[in-house]
């Protein structure tokens, strides 16, 4: 008989949740408009895609001793059980209790989960009520992986928010106001549950006062975890509670894991350029060759990549009076209200003397410069960024000033959805013509404004796109969507930097406009600087954004051969592109957790398919290493381990990092 440990084990979780709603083939996790808390299950795929774990959904009556191994190999290093146990019948639980006491799987619970059958496998001897958390804070006193250090995490009503809004208020409907406001009271109200546990529990967590809100409990072959916060709240905000959670997959029962490493990471999104709008609004205005060129000294003196979102579609509206049109220099006599034309062959003259023309193909030039110099990567904001109904846009009188006109994929002045005909052949279009344009993939759709309905994001995993980038981040990954509100993209000139989504280490879009950065390219750099000194160590580019989130990580630990195998594949897209690499460079992103009591041997790492483009050794049993894919489709990486001579407590405070570039 083979025991757990001389088993090979993939390192992933598996995530017991409610059902979760199919469109076709797609699993959606998550709303497009959230209703005003999230349920457990969601803020936990949430937590585990952002960082993309490898994890399975699985509904509690799907529960069978098949899924969790076999004679040679054990699937899951956690099992992530966001549904309250009462729910689950004899037999479901007596799996549960089987795979974590004997083949060492760890449960990970929260709060009203464990029923009266399962306590004891928590170190739970009795439940003694419930209590508020006040003040909102909580105690973080000890890390299951030793990556941390104690701390205080706030609850408090502004660790809500990723950014603190700057000046006005976005415009928001009453509906909008009221769920806004509601969710905010209710996040003032966090209860917990008050316990009497058994001698060998290792608390992670207290309240204030030292009462016990989380912790560890040795359960036959495994290290279970509990935390006593109300399952729907705890993750709600950004705090160091995150970390914590992750720590414990990380540790899980000392198997070692394998996911992103997106930490203290920022992705800078520019919107706008190629848009028919900037001829159109009062105001407008667009980037010329030479404001694109000092953009990218910028870009570089800042060593910060730039994601720009483009629009190739220009729309005419006909009106020979405001302006002229000259396509590849050749003045257009022929004007069709409506009709789209591509936007980097279009030069615009107003009539207005005093407005100086405006010269897409300039813009273009400018930018296919620098993402061919490598600074910046170009994705999708649509094909148009104005409304389907292109027609009656034209006619309108109020189209300079009313900027309901221009969403592509919300009908923002009728408050109504695109059809999804329409939406499919704007994803569509746009893709093919900007990965014509500058020959390189694209991956993001940006809809314009933000604005889109309940099935946008779906339609853009159709059209071959891997991330949605709104006002969440949709996460495509094979069959499952993850509609991800803990990677938000934020309007920066709106906002003054916060520390909260650092202190959660979630990854953070920052989002700018050509028309604020033509106002001054200097104020474009403190803004940037405010939020590194906000705690950001590092900016990526979206394509390694997605690259990091999207790939598959397919990770096993084997104690017998006393090595961790690690393979990457790429995403592969429901329509690829004909394009194989992007230019800018997509790096893979990802954290290696060495079994505790193991480390990594310092025998050469062997990568295949890619190149180890860094490496990094923040805490004594973390390697965090950033890879690039070569032509293959996967890249698979060997990590020799042995068991550790000391048993020294590793140090996280930075001091004694070992740094290693390779190239
Ligand atoms: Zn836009």
């Amino acid at each position: 008989m083979s025991t757990p440990n001389h088993k090979t084990r993939r390192l992933s979780v598996l995530l017991i949740t409610p059902e979760v709603s199919r469109r076709s083939d797609l699993m959606i996790v998550g709303e497009a408009r959230p209703s005003v808390s999230d349920p457990a299950h969601v803020d936990f795929a949430e937590l585990l895609s952002a960082c993309n774990y490898t994890f399975d959904i699985v509904a509690p009556e799907d529960i069978a001793p098949e899924l969790f191994g076999d004679s040679g190999s054990v699937k899951y290093s956690s099992v992530v059980l966001a549904v309250p146990m009462r729910g689950l019948s004899d037999a479901a639980l007596s799996v549960v209790r089987q795979v974590s006491y004997e083949l060492g799987i760890s449960l990970v619970a929260a709060y009203d989960c464990p029923d009266n059958r399962s306590a004891a496998w928590f170190g739970i001897e009795r439940f003694n009520g419930k209590r508020m958390l006040w003040p909102l804070k909580a105690k973080i006193i000890r890390w299951p992986n030793a990556d941390g250090t104690a701390c205080v995490a706030d609850y408090g009503l502004a660790s809500g928010f990723a950014g603190v809004r700057r000046r006005g208020l976005r415009k928001l409907s009453l509906k909008q106001t009221l769920t806004k406001g509601m969710s905010l009271i209710s996040s003032l109200k966090m209860p917990y549950k008050r316990t009497a546990r058994a001698p060998k529990t290792r608390i992670l967590s207290t309240t204030m006062r030292g009462e016990p809100l989380a912790w560890s409990y040795e359960f036959g072959d495994a290290t279970n975890y509990y935390f006593a916060l109300h399952g729907d709240f705890f993750l709600d905000k950004y705090n160091e509670m995150h970390r914590l959670v992750r720590s414990a997959i990380n540790a899980n029962s000392g198997h070692g894991m394998v996911c992103a490493d997106l930490d203290q990471t920022m992705v800078w999104r520019l919107d706008d350029p190629g848009a028919s709008k900037a001829e159109y609004l009062d105001d407008g205005c667009l980037l010329t060759e030479k404001e694109w060129r000092e953009l990218g000294i910028l870009l570089e003196e800042e060593r910060t990549p730039l994601s720009v979102m483009y629009t190739p579609g220009w729309v005419d509206d006909g009106n020979h009076r405001s302006g002229e049109v000259f396509i590849d220099d050749k003045l257009l006599t022929e004007r069709t209200p409506g009709a789209v034309r591509d936007s980097a062959r279009v030069k615009y003259v107003f009539s207005d003397r005093h407005k100086p023309p405006h010269d897409h193909v300039s813009e273009f030039c400018g930018l296919e410069t620098l993402v061919k110099k490598g600074v910046v990567d170009v994705h999708s904001h649509g094909l148009t960024h104005l409304t389907p109904d292109r027609e009656r846009w034209a006619a309108a009188a109020d189209k300079g000033t009313d900027t309901r006109w221009y969403t592509e994929f919300y009908c923002t002045r009728e408050d109504r959805a695109v059809s999804a005909e329409d939406q499919t052949a704007a994803m569509t279009k746009s893709k093919d013509k900007i990965e014509n344009l500058f020959g390189t993939p694209v991956a993001v759709l940006t809809p314009s404004s933000h604005r889109h309905d309940h099935g946008s994001d779906a339609l853009a995993q159709a059209a071959g796109y891997k991330l949605f980038s709104a006002d969440y981040t949709g996460i495509i990954k094979g069959d499952v969507l993850v509609r991800n509100w803990k990677i938000p993209a934020l309007m920066i000139y709106f906002k003054e930097p916060s520390t909260s989504i650092v202190k959660a280490g979630y990854p953070l879009l920052g989002v700018v406009h050509d028309y604020e950065v033509k106002t001054s390219l200097e104020q474009f750099r403190r803004v940037l600087r405010r939020w590194m000194a906000a705690g950001i160590k590092r900016c990526v580019s979206l394509n390694s954004l997605a690259a990091s989130l999207c790939s598959q990580i397919d990770a096993s630990y084997s104690a017998k051969d006393a090595k961790m195998e690690v393979r990457i594949t790429l995403p592969a897209a429901t329509r690829p592109s004909r394009l194989p690499m992007p230019r800018v460079a997509a790096d893979i992103l990802i954290k290696i957790v060495v079994p505790p009591g193991y480390s990594y041997t310092g025998e050469s790492i062997d990568v295949s398919g890619g190149n180890l483009v860094s490496m990094e050794k923040p805490a004594q049993n973390t390697i965090n290493m950033s890879v690039r894919a070569a032509d293959a489709k996967s890249v698979r990486i060997v990590i020799p381990v042995r068991q550790s001579q000391s048993n020294m407590v590793s140090s996280s405070d930075g001091r004694n990092r070992d740094l290693l570039i390779l190239r």
